[in-house]
């Protein structure tokens, strides 16, 4: 166990002054993430430090999540909360009020609005992975190759916004930052696996750019809306989603409608989430020749660790390739 309450901390090194230097090690930050794919992240600023605390684990939903007794413990000791924001974990909101008053609340849903380009983030080398595909609409263009202010604070930003990897640079850039203020001892760490990072995720970028080339003119359906992000950094048309408000299955009107638009023929898969009942998506797609595939934006069934995220991405890139090609 890395997590050490505050008082045995302070006993623990109470010891250490009595015995050799090298015993003498600072406490890291108790940290907590939300979700999977923040926590990779999370856990990527932190190795060789310390672990950070997950609260939605294995296939629950953060729309709808009922906090354990042990997340509450955590969220008690927490030194920092990383989460998208009140837009995605609604539920933690009142929470970390109630629990973790004392810690820094970092919502990274922030990055969005101060990322230095949403589009090209940190001279990504977009120019040279621009996929072939048609452009979604003619604002597209405009959108890339200049330093802008892109305004999504509009109100109904898309808060699934890891699923970009240039915002999960960003966000890791804002992880680091606050670790390093809150836990100076390990500064030096917390910026070399920032680098390290970074380097990964650009290279992922150019890899997932690459590869999702030859589908981005390929309409698909999604189960609920979470895929702005995504469908923005590498051009992918989605067509609709089944639910806007994924805690409530669509009623019966809505239903008919998505039945509609995959009945017209345009839509080439229709895509379900491990966080929902996949038996609404086979009544949709039932009687139609629309593939079906499963996107994943958690990582439900992988384990949580750095190495999540990038291997979330991947099996997401694979399965949008495997439904989409021709
Ligand atoms: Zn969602």
């Amino acid at each position: 166990m890395r997590k050490i309450h505050k008082a045995a901390g302070a006993v623990a090194i109470g010891l250490a002054l009595a015995s050799p230097i090298q015993t003498l090690a600072a406490e890291p930050a108790n940290v907590v993430a939300s979700i999977k794919p923040i926590h990779s992240l999370v856990a990527g600023v932190m190795e060789g430090v310390g672990e950070p605390h997950l609260i939605v684990r294995g296939s629950g939903s953060p729309h709808a999540h009922s906090l354990r007794p042990s997340d509450a413990v955590a969220l008690q000791d927490a030194d920092v909360v990383f989460w998208v924001g009140p837009e995605l974990e609604t539920f933690l909101e009142g929470v970390i009020d109630a629990l973790a008053a004392d810690a820094r609340s970092v919502t990274l849903m922030d990055v969005v609005a101060t990322a230095p380009d949403h589009h090209d983030g940190h001279g990504t080398h977009h120019a040279e992975t621009e996929p072939g595909g048609e452009p979604v609409d003619a604002a597209y263009d405009e959108d890339h190759g200049h330093d802008h202010d892109h305004d999504h604070a509009h109100g109904d930003v898309d808060p699934h916004i890891w699923l970009d990897p240039v915002l999960a640079e960003a966000m890791v850039g804002v992880i680091a930052e606050t670790l390093v203020a809150v836990d100076p001892a390990h500064a030096e760490t917390y910026q070399r696996n920032r680098a390290k990072l970074i380097i990964a995720l650009d290279a992922l970028t150019e890899e997932l750019a690459a590869q999702l080339a030859p589908v981005t003119d390929q309409p698909f359906m999604v189960f609920h809306d979470a895929y702005a992000h995504l469908a923005d950094r590498f051009d992918l048309t989605v067509a609709g989603v089944v639910t806007v408000s994924p805690e409530r299955p669509p009623g019966a009107a809505r239903v008919q409608a998505v039945r509609d638009d995959l009945a017209n023929g345009t839509v080439v898969c229709l895509f379900d989430e491990p966080q929902f009942d996949p038996r609404l998506v086979e009544t949709l797609t039932e009687g139609t020749r629309i593939r079906r595939g499963t996107l994943d934006p958690l990582g439900a069934d992988l384990d949580g660790g750095p190495d999540l995220y990038q291997a979330l991405m991947r099996r997401n890139a694979i399965a949008l390739i495997a439904c989409l090609q021709e």
